[in-house]
């Protein structure tokens, strides 16, 4: 279980831009799909489907949101300064690092592929950190300690997502470069 320091942590280290607004932005992204408590809380939600991690935390909902996104974006100037693919990566960082937070897969798992598929997924990679530091933040100290392990991790979550981005990018960068090379390579036989 991650808290929104962890999940805002990953979303800000997505990108290089360092406007206030646009990491407010994202951090409020990263934690957006577990607003599906608001969900169950109301009662929207199908008591046959496990009620936490479970359609909020699909690729299908992140691209739904993503395509709303690109279709508003155009319209307001502000907007602008995130782009699809920011939106969409700081949304799937929540159910990824959820899913790197999950202790068993078939009970708390992420359901990332509904509504095709309802199997939960979990690599659960960062647990025993919490199991060992912080196993429960619901009391006064158990928050307190949960809090202090995620402020830890902040960190490394952000130089590990500055690295992935880094990396994304050299690969689209590399392919560019190639598929340049190869269109111009007939010309240079001619
Ligand atoms: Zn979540």
């Amino acid at each position: 279980m991650a808290l929104p320091t962890a999940h805002a942590a990953v979303a800000v280290g997505l990108t290089r831009k360092r406007s206030i607004r646009v990491l407010l932005f994202l951090a409020f992204l990263s934690v957006l799909p577990d607003f599906d408590f608001l969900a169950v809380l109301l009662r929207w939600q199908n008591p046959q489907f496990d009620l936490h991690r479970s359609w909020s935390h699909s690729l299908f909902f992140s691209a739904t949101l993503t395509l709303l996104w690109y279709w508003i974006r155009p319209q307001i100037r502000i907007l602008k300064e995130v782009s699809p693919g920011l939106f969409f990566s700081a949304l799937v960082s929540h159910a990824i690092l959820d899913m790197l937070c999950t202790s068993n897969a078939a009970d708390h798992g992420v359901a990332i592929l509904w509504p095709f598929l309802d199997t939960r997924y979990g690599w659960p990679v960062l647990v025993p950190l919490y199991l060992k530091f912080a196993s429960s933040p619901f009391s006064i100290t158990g928050a307190l300690k949960f809090t202090s392990l995620e402020l830890l991790l902040a960190g490394p979550l952000f130089l590990f997502a500055g690295m992935m981005r880094a990396s994304f990018y050299h690969i689209i960068n590399r392919f560019k470069t190639l598929s340049t090379a190869e269109r111009e390579a007939p010309e240079l036989e001619l």
